[in-house]
Formats: structure tokens, C-alpha cells, sequence
């Protein structure tokens, strides 16, 4: 590589850094947020779990679903001693687990994304306006559906590659440390945004993007009463803290497919729940 096409590089980098600051690491990377003064240290998830896994009532399991077990070592997973974290055995998986102990392997990269006909924004066609194309086809129809219900919604970041998720963790690492980076910013591998099956949304203006104040707004209420029905669901709810590892974020969607959604929101429970998976809070 000549140096100026390092220098070229960097600048692309440095700009992707710029673009892609959202969701769990908008809330408090820089301190710049409302939400960020608010909770102060905000790892704030450690509460003793209320709901140890196992759960009564959480027992249906989808075919589909990812093994939260030991028997995922079948494709090199497992890290440490403590065995706190694992590789998705079937990343490519609609119903996928990504979260604090369970990651995407470290090359994958979703083969169908596509671009989303919606409304982002942003107006640029870059990499997180995109989507795996099932959960692109979905995320159509439910921008539509609440355009016609007046709660019109807009994109603000769907897939992150890899490549960003690490620039942008170690660019907070370096600015924080390593354990200060970890609470408000995904581990790479370990963002459901590097899944292509996720985005945060926001009203059609704007206004609250990836933000606290979002809940409570009449997008994100159509959200809680119609996102199960286009295949999402809100991955991080309220009061589910202990056991998502997140803080409530109204905005954050998680495409699953309809089935598993429709399950997920009548049970009003959670992913990990559902899967019968393990309370990832630390
Ligand atoms: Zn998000």
C-alpha cells in the first residue's frame, strides 16, 4: 500500500468511525448524551437476575434456534475458563443469539444484504442503511404499515461489518480503557448489528435518534404494539436489564421472523428467555 492510499484508507476509517457511533454506543460514548449523566457508570445491569435461566414458561424452542449449550463446541466455541463466551453455531440463522457471551465467528459476513427502500436519516448509500434481505422485505412493509398508522419511522443504523464494530470499539479502548469501553460499546463480534438483522429506528425526523427519549414517543409505542407482527421485536425492553445485558432501548430491533417474534411479545419476554439461554448481564 502506497502511503497515500494509507492516508486515503485512514480518512475512510476515520469517517466510518464518525458515521457509525449508534446505539449502544451513542448512549454514552463522549458523554455527549442525556441519557449518559443520568446513569452515572452506566454498566448499571448487575442487579441480581430475577430470572436465572431456566425460566418457567420459557420452554418452547424453535428448530431454528442457536445452541446455548456445550454443544457448541462442535464449532470451536468457548474462550476462557469460565466458558463466558461462545461462538453462534449457525450464524447465518434468522434467529440467531448475539449478545454478550454468544458472538458471530470472526469472518462472517452476511451474504444477502441489501438496501431497505425506506426512509433513513441520512441520505447516503452506505453500509448501514443495509440489511440481510429477508429482514429488509419486512422492514419495508412495517415502515409502510406505520407510515399509514401516522407514527412514519425512519432508519438510523442497520448492519455493521465487522471491521467497523472493531474500528470503532478500539477507537473507544483507546479513549476510555478497555473495561470503561465495554459497557456502552459491543465487543466485536458480539453486536447484533454485525448480524445484518438489526437496526435502530427513529420518528421520522429524527429527533431522538438511537436516544433515551425515543420511548414514550408514538412511534416507538406503534413499535410495541405492531413490531412483532413484521418479524421484530424490541431486543432490549425495559426492566430486562439483568438478563439482555442492555439498558432499555426503545429503538433497537431485532429481526427474528414472525413466529418467534409473535412468541417473544406475547410472552413479553426475551430472546434469551426464549432460547432458554443464560442471563448475559455482567
Ligand atoms: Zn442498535
Amino acid at each position: 500500500m502506497t502511503p497515500k492510499k494509507r492516508i486515503t484508507r485512514l480518512l475512510i476509517l476515520a469517517s466510518a468511525v464518525a458515521l457509525f457511533a449508534g446505539c449502544e454506543s451513542s448512549k454514552e460514548a463522549g458523554g455527549n448524551s442525556p441519557s449518559a449523566t443520568s446513569t452515572p457508570g452506566t454498566s448499571a445491569v448487575t442487579s441480581p437476575s430475577a430470572n436465572p435461566s431456566g425460566t418457567p414458561g420459557s420452554t418452547s424452542k424453535p428448530t431454528t434456534s442457536p445452541t446455548p449449550n456445550p454443544s457448541s463446541k462442535e464449532t470451536g466455541a468457548g474462550k476462557g475458563t469460565d466458558g463466558s463466551e461462545q461462538v453462534a453455531a449457525k450464524p447465518e440463522s434468522m434467529t440467531v443469539l448475539v449478545n454478550k457471551q454468544f458472538k458471530l465467528p470472526d469472518s462472517y459476513k452476511p451474504s444477502d444484504l441489501v438496501y431497505p427502500d425506506v426512509n433513513f436519516v441520512f441520505a447516503e448509500k452506505i453500509e448501514k442503511r443495509m440489511m440481510r434481505k429477508e429482514a429488509a422485505g419486512a422492514l419495508e412493509k412495517m415502515f409502510a404499515a406505520a407510515k399509514n398508522d401516522g407514527a412514519p419511522l425512519a432508519g438510523v443504523s442497520a448492519y455493521r461489518s465487522h471491521s467497523t464494530q472493531t474500528t470503532l470499539f478500539n477507537r473507544y479502548v483507546q479513549k476510555d480503557g478497555e473495561a470503561a469501553a465495554k459497557k456502552y460499546s459491543a465487543v466485536p463480534g458480539h453486536s447484533e448489528h454485525e448480524t445484518g438483522l438489526a437496526i435502530d429506528v427513529s420518528g421520522s425526523t429524527g429527533k431522538c435518534a438511537a436516544e433515551d427519549c425515543f420511548g414514550g414517543t408514538p412511534e416507538a409505542k406503534w413499535l410495541e404494539d405492531h413490531a412483532h407482527e413484521y418479524g421484530f421485536i424490541i431486543r432490549y425492553p425495559k426492566g430486562k436489564e439483568s438478563i439482555t445485558g442492555y439498558q432499555y432501548e426503545p429503538w433497537h430491533l431485532r429481526y427474528v421472523g414472525t413466529q418467534m417474534a409473535k412468541d417473544i411479545k406475547t410472552k413479553n419476554t426475551t430472546m434469551e428467555e426464549y432460547l432458554n439461554a443464560v442471563p448475559v448481564a455482567k
